[in-house]
């Protein structure tokens, strides 16, 4: 099969580790017979430097004609200054923006072979952790008007809108049980009904659209009960489902606990057009351009575009095998290092998993 993929390395440890991605999809390309053409494009502090705009228009449209999007990171501080409007980061909202992402997926998983990373109790930790984040990305408290900071009274004042329809609820609660019936068939809403309006009607669409799916059960949770569940017993969760807040601190602190952030993969997707696949942690600004980096959550995050984006599971099985092997005989980069492994750079990771696949 042919596929064009549309690259955006950014900023910081960006460009090395996505590299790393690459030299996994060509394996798997020569592996499965196919054929995977990269377009490179600007995005971040990199499009700023060389245009002035996180997002330039030439970028999107590349992102929008490609079957998928590859990206490692943006951000740095080179550009801290900036106005936010310009800052990189605009630059990551503004792409999922227009390529309508709507759905962000991103598992948090314990890995055997890396139990000793997890901050969890080993007690806690034998119990396993294989959950995934299914968090609404476009909508909430992050976009809802109006908002703003102004004086009331004599006292300055800010204020934001927490809004959702039943349409935006509808189609992120159909990603969620889609979702759950390829894993063990359990979602878990997230939501805090018990004092706001727009959750109240969060679970009410949630339920309705459960009865399409009656082979997967489904649970409520209040979100300061969810926070702490996922200490407590993070093994008792297959999806999560929440909305755009909840989900942005649920999903940093369903992956910490897995004790290894260059490790996670994620994927957002919208309701048809490519997806965008990229690692959940940042630039790494202090370890930039030093061959540090660990590769495998952006190498992950090639397995999730294959699976989701481009319908290859026996690929993305291949490129997830091929990185628990090269963990299991013993190599970490310094981000997972351990007493009695074998220490290696970015690059020769990248190598020792491309070999495997
Ligand atoms: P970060 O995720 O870049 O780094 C946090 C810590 O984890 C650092 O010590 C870093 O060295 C380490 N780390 C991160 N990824 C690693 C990897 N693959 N291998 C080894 N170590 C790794 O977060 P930060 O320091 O808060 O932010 C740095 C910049 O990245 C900022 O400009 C921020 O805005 C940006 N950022 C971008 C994204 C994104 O592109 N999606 C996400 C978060 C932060």
């Amino acid at each position: 099969m042919k596929k064009n993929i549309c690259l955006l390395p950014g900023d910081g440890i960006g460009p090395e580790i996505l590299a790393e991605g690459v030299r996994a999809l060509k394996a798997v390309a020569a592996k499965f017979g196919h054929e995977f053409v990269f377009e490179e494009a600007l995005i971040g502090g990199a499009a700023i430097d060389a245009t002035g705009e996180p997002l330039p228009a030439v970028t999107v449209e590349k992102c929008l004609k490609a079957d998928a999007v590859y990206l490692a990171s943006v951000g740095g501080p080179k550009w801290d200054e900036i106005p936010p409007e310009k800052r990189p980061e605009k630059g990551l909202l503004g792409i999922r923006k227009q390529m309508g992402l709507f759905a962000n997926l991103r598992p948090a998983m314990l890995l055997p072979e890396l139990a000793g990373a997890c901050l969890l109790r080993s007690d806690i930790a034998a119990r396993g952790l294989d959950l995934i984040v299914v968090r609404e990305l476009t909508g909430d408290i992050y976009f809802g008007e109006p908002r703003g900071l102004e004086t009331r009274d004599g006292l300055r004042t800010g204020y934001n809108t927490m809004i959702y329809n039943e349409e935006e609820i509808r189609r992120i609660a159909r990603v969620a049980f889609e979702t759950a019936s390829r894993r063990r068939n359990k979602v878990c809403s997230v939501e805090k009904s018990n004092v706001l309006e727009t959750s109240r009607l969060w679970k009410a669409v949630v339920q309705e659209v459960h009865a399409d799916f009656p082979g997967v059960e489904l649970s409520h949770m209040y979100v300061d009960n969810a926070a702490m569940q996922l200490v407590r017993d993070p093994s008792q969760f297959d999806v999560i489902l929440t909305g755009n807040i909840f989900g942005d601190i649920l999903s940093d602190e369903a992956s910490v606990i897995t004790g290894s952030l260059g490790m996670l993969p994620s994927a957002s997707m919208g309701a048809s057009g490519p997806g965008l696949f990229e690692p959940i942690h940042g630039s790494a600004p202090d370890i930039a351009g030093q061959d540090k980096a660990n590769p495998l959550a952006t190498i992950l995050s090639a397995a999730m575009m294959l699976r989701l984006g481009l319908g290859m599971p026996a690929e993305a099985d291949a490129i997830e095998q091929a990185v628990r092997a090269v963990l299991r005989e013993g190599y970490r980069t310094v981000d997972i290092m351990e007493d009695g492994m074998t220490a290696v750079g970015c690059a020769r990771m990248g190598e020792l998993v491309a070999e495997r696949i």
